[in-house]
């Protein structure tokens, strides 16, 4: 944990990353002739401590990204609203962190469907029937449902995650039968080493066919700290931001 000097420094580099990535989004808003307040930054803190979601907090940005089940759970539990604020010279995160929305963005496993739909406010990571009854039966006490993103394969690679292109009609259907669920779009990861640019256009193609049927499920969640450019260039609005804004993770939790 750190004490309360480091974390006056944390925020101010912070601050500064923040000031950063939002005039890059801006800038790509601008270009592409979209109004900035369609793309919401999602900030991914996978790696990092809890002290930073709640330096995030405090500086005003509140949706989280987080790749692992154990891992949010655990930062949550550090910040969660039990803890009386300021404790110890800690971060003293306080209420802001309980209005924090949490957004599982990395592979889910199907025994943690459940334990995630507990906690989160949104699940970017939808790539498998198995996993649609898992995230609704843990939905089921929400007051809100869950919001859920269709991850789509761009190189067609099971093994790395995401449905297949002709698989994403039957996913969301599915997922629309769930009252406790709530489909908001699609998502996706380019594969390393290829152009963001045109997985990102094949991206919104997905989007477009998708919203024949399911004209609510609009959002499109792409582009990370290299790519977020032409991910918004493509229709993003969700925009999923680690390394720029936080730094190399310098924490590894297992
Ligand atoms: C880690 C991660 C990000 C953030 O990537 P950066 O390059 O650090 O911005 C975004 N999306 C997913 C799915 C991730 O796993």
């Amino acid at each position: 944990m750190s004490d309360g000097c480091d974390n006056q420094h944390r925020q101010s580099e912070l601050a500064t990353s923040l000031g950063e990535v939002r005039s890059r989004i801006a800038g790509a808003c601008k270009a592409a002739g979209r109004d900035r307040g369609e793309v919401t930054m999602i900030a991914v803190t996978k790696n990092c401590p809890a002290s930073d979601v709640a330096v995030l907090a405090r500086l005003g940005v509140l949706d989280i990204g987080e790749s692992k089940e154990q891992e949010a759970r655990g930062k949550l539990a550090e910040l969660g609203p039990t803890e009386p604020a300021g404790t110890a010279g800690t971060a003293g995160p306080g209420s802001v962190c309980a209005d924090l929305r949490w957004h599982l963005i990395g592979r889910l496993q199907s025994n943690k469907a459940r334990s995630v739909a507990s906690f989160a406010h949104a699940v970017h990571s939808v790539d498998r029937l198995k996993l649609v009854r898992g995230l609704a039966d843990g939905a089921a006490e929400r007051e809100a449902p869950l919001e859920v993103f269709v991850q789509v394969s761009l190189d067609g690679d099971p093994d790395r995650g995401g449905a297949m292109a002709q698989d994403v009609a039957r996913l969301a259907d599915t997922i629309e039968q769930r009252p406790q669920l709530r489909l908001r779009g699609v998502m996706a990861v380019p594969p390393i080493g290829s152009d963001p640019a045109e997985g990102f256009a094949r991206l919104a193609e997905v989007s477009s066919r998708l919203q024949v049927d399911h004209p609510q499920a609009s959002a499109i969640s792409a582009g990370m700290s290299a790519d977020l450019e032409h991910a918004i260039t493509h229709g993003s609005t969700y925009v999923r931001v680690g390394t720029a804004l936080l730094g190399r993770r310098r924490q590894s939790f297992s």
